[in-house]
């Protein structure tokens, strides 16, 4: 039985495992895809990270993971389908088989929103995309739409804005969520168009995506923006299927607990984007890491 599993390999996963290895427990991490770093992976460019100005997400990634490997963390590449509690023993149960541990840290993280209007299933893959630093090079001199006004909104537009040759974004609201540095960009592009207190209502083409219909919230008449890509940037939902109900939920799925990451059942702990909470960033799932290993480590003497 080990000490502790670890569930994600993001920010707050690949923090912990760095200090759970110092702490020399006995541990390991299991992650769902082949490369480690979570959601870090899909964005282009990281400029709020201390010392590391301007990293990609994927060199932030792979030296998070060097620095693990370095430690001699064990990563475990499987899919974790469910977590008992049966008191001071967790099992976690995954694809290929299952694990025992005293503690569990939840650090699967978040996945993105998806619109749900008619076309976007229908063109996934064929010109809708929820990831522009992966799909963007498709693109290139070409017309494309970002719907959202968050940070993954604004810097996907960014990021296309260099590649095509014109970039809508799409807003449900006449204000940006995303930060100041990020708008000011933005909105000094050329080949932007801001489509305001606009909804999206279904996405139109014959084989791959052609056209993109919006609503104006106010006046309800429709526009067709012809483009050839369609990139939603609307939030995020929390990976939090195979653990419903082990520990205490938002409305939202994300699992309550204070900055020591302690569920409301004991042995079973969260970091990163799927604590509820009001910031989620690299930073403060890292933080989350580094802190639920701490209070782990005080549960483990218990
Ligand atoms: P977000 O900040 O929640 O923004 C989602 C955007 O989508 C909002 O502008 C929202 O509109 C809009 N939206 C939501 N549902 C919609 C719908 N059904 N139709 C149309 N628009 C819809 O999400 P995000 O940009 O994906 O970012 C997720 C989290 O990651 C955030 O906490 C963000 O700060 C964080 N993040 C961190 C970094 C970093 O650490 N460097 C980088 C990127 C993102 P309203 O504004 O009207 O609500």
């Amino acid at each position: 039985m080990y000490d502790l599993i670890i569930i994600g390999s993001g920010p707050a996963g690949m923090t912990a495992a760095i200090y759970g290895a110092r702490a020399e427990l006995d541990m390991i991490v299991i992650e769902k895809n082949f490369m480690s770093g979570g959601q870090v992976i899909n964005t282009y460019e990281v400029d709020n990270y201390p010392a590391l100005p301007g990293i990609s997400g994927i060199d932030l990634s792979m030296k998070m993971r060097e620095h693990c490997d370095n430690l001699g963390v064990n990563f475990v590449t499987d899919e974790v389908t469910g977590v008992e509690d049966l008191g001071d023993k967790k099992l976690v149960k995954t694809v290929q088989g299952e694990y025992e541990a005293k503690a569990v840290l939840l650090a699967s993280g978040a996945d993105h929103s998806r619109l749900g209007i008619p076309g976007e299933d229908t063109f996934g893959g064929r010109g809708v995309s929820y990831c522009a630093t992966c799909d963007g090079a498709f693109f290139r001199n070409k017309t494309t739409a970002v719907i959202g006004g968050g940070n993954v909104a604004v810097e996907d537009a960014i990021y296309l804005a260099n590649l095509c040759e014109k970039v809508y974004v799409v807003h449900r609201r006449d204000e940006l969520r995303a930060d100041k540095v990020l708008q000011k960009k933005l909105l000094s592009l050329d080949n932007v168009e801001m489509v305001w207190n606009s909804n999206a209502v279904r996405i139109e083409g014959e084989k791959k995506t052609e056209r993109l219909i919006v609503k104006d919230k106010f006046t309800e008449a429709e526009r067709t923006l012809d483009v050839d890509g369609v990139f939603v940037a609307v939030g995020i939902v929390p990976n939090a299927e195979p653990f419903n109900g082990i520990a205490d939920q938002d409305k939202a799925g994300y699992f309550i607990a204070g900055e020591d990451g302690a569920t409301s059942t004991p042995g079973i702990f969260v970091a990163g984007d799927l604590r509820a909470k009001s910031l989620r960033q690299i930073i403060t799932a890292a933080g989350d890491g580094a802190n639920a290993i701490h209070a782990i480590q005080q549960y483990l003497l218990h």
